[in-house]
């Protein structure tokens, strides 16, 4: 972080404008707004400019900056055309060890100043650091599409029930989830609606609720295959509002790191002897967590109800009468086959998909392998790399030709994606050449053949 952000309370401080035309007005205005006593120095200065200095009581001076202009200043801006004035201005104040911001020139600021949105008291300040201002101009103007302007009127709501929110519950966790319903439900919808005593009813009302001790949830959160912007909106709102995060190795770092700063994170995918965390070690977890009323989010690699043990995990949730919820995700089958340009069904060649466990017994038994080579369907085969060899030489024991197409999706839809195209026979004698990394994903089928058309990323073919 180049910029360390604050918010600076600039009621009845004296602040410096060196400038008089319409850059410094821009900032006198934003100073004007938070208060600020302003200051004006310049040899010429704006009429607008010189009015908003008076409003605030402070002083205009026409004439040239000087050094003595500095004194007792809490923040010094300097807006002028010229570049020795402000390369002085810039020098003085740091010598003071005065904050400094000279327009368009980062080098010369000892502070930068963001673009705003101004819900006041409720204020979103977005910064580039100096890199791009019309990015953070950007970004400012979607928030902006995003955020009512009443929302200004829901954050003064909430400043006057703070305190009485603190005296009547103990924790802060109880009391971050009272605001996250509160701030989510039908109080703020009163608010934001211009009902300000309904919404002081509803809110006395639900306090008082409050009091009974609430269990926790569990949420069973489908992660996706690994690209974080795959992941559901529902997801996302989730996993910031959890108190506890569990999840293992199939789930990117970049999502983990989408909680909330101050979540329990805890990882059951491998412990220090390499194996990992028991399922029943688990499934106990989730419920320890539950009762003591914290909001769980088990976040687990793709969709939880394929190959992911979800109902195993809430299985025993639902038995002791603990709240759980199940949020679906995208399936590896579904992001790696978009991601490498494999379409799973198509009109001409496959008419069903099957989700196959690739985690075999020795003799591979376990599969009914027959209804595995019909042609017209796609095979996708789940965990499959250290069978892939069996795999391969099942399917053709069982009738399916030897060239029929083989995709095998190492890491799909992450940076370390790679595909490896290939048939029956000839891939697993080049998959053992290459060194694939786990997770990876098996594709058998015609439609394989698709990604020479469809596909945008890098592809490997076999010869
Ligand atoms: N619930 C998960 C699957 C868990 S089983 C889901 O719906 O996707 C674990 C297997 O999923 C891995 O062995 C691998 O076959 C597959 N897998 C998960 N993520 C993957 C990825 N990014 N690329 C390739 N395969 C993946």
């Amino acid at each position: 972080m180049k910029h360390f952000p604050l918010f600076f309370d600039l009621h009845g401080q004296h602040c410096l404008v060196i400038g008089g035309g319409a850059v410094a007005l821009r900032k006198a205005s934003l100073l004007s707004k938070a208060g600020a006593v302003i200051h004006i120095v310049s040899p010429e200065i704006n009429d607008d400019l010189a009015f908003i200095a008076e409003k605030s009581q402070g002083q205009v001076f026409r004439r040239a900056y000087e050094k003595a202009d500095l004194a007792d200043k809490t923040l010094v801006i300097a807006a002028t055309n010229d570049r020795q004035v402000n390369e002085q201005v810039s020098k003085d104040a740091k010598a003071n060890n005065q904050p400094v911001n000279v327009v368009d020139n980062p080098d010369l600021c000892s502070f930068i100043l963001p673009s705003i949105i101004d819900r006041s008291p409720l204020t979103i300040a977005v910064s580039s650091g100096g890199a791009s201002p019309v990015l953070a101009r950007m970004i400012r103007s979607r928030i902006e599409s995003m955020i009512p302007s009443a929302y200004g009127r829901l954050a003064e709501f909430v400043g006057l029930f703070r305190d009485k929110v603190k005296q009547e519950l103990a924790t802060e966790g109880e009391r971050r989830r009272f605001w996250e319903s509160a701030l989510e439900g039908p109080i703020a919808e009163k608010v934001l609606t211009g009902k300000p005593e309904d919404a002081s009813r509803v809110f006395e009302a639900s306090l008082a609720k409050r009091h009974d001790n609430q269990p926790g949830e569990v949420c069973l959160v489908g992660a996706g295959p690994g690209d974080p912007d795959l992941l559901t909106f529902k997801a996302l709102r989730l996993l910031q509002s959890a108190d506890v995060i569990l999840y293992d190795r199939l789930v990117s770092p970049a999502i983990v790191d989408l909680a909330r700063r101050d979540a329990e994170r805890v990882y059951v995918g491998k412990a220090k002897s390499d194996h990992a965390v028991p399922q029943q070690e688990i499934n106990q977890l989730l419920i320890d967590y539950a009762r003591k009323g914290l909001r769980v989010v088990r976040l687990k690699g793709g969709d939880p109800f394929i190959f992911g043990r979800g109902g195993e995990e809430i299985e025993e949730l639902a038995e002791l009468g603990i709240p759980f919820q199940v949020v679906p995700g995208i399936t590896a089958a579904s992001g790696c086959a978009s991601y490498a340009g494999i379409p799973l069904t198509h009109r001409d060649y496959a008419q069903s998909v099957r989700f196959v466990t690739g985690h075999l017994k020795d003799d591979g038994d376990d599969l009914n392998w027959s209804e595995l080579v019909g042609l017209q369907q796609t095979v996708v085969f789940y965990m499959g790399l250290s069978n892939l060899e069996k795999i391969c030489a099942q399917l053709i024991a069982h009738g399916r030709a030897e060239s029929t197409p083989v995709a095998i999706v190492q890491k799909g839809t992450t940076p370390e994606q790679r595909v490896i195209i290939g048939d029956l026979k000839s891939l697993p004698a080049e998959v053992a050449k290459q060194k694939i990394k786990a997770p990876t994903l098996i594709i058998v089928g015609e439609v394989v053949e698709l990604h020479k058309k469809l596909s945008w990323f890098n592809t490997e073919v076999t010869p």
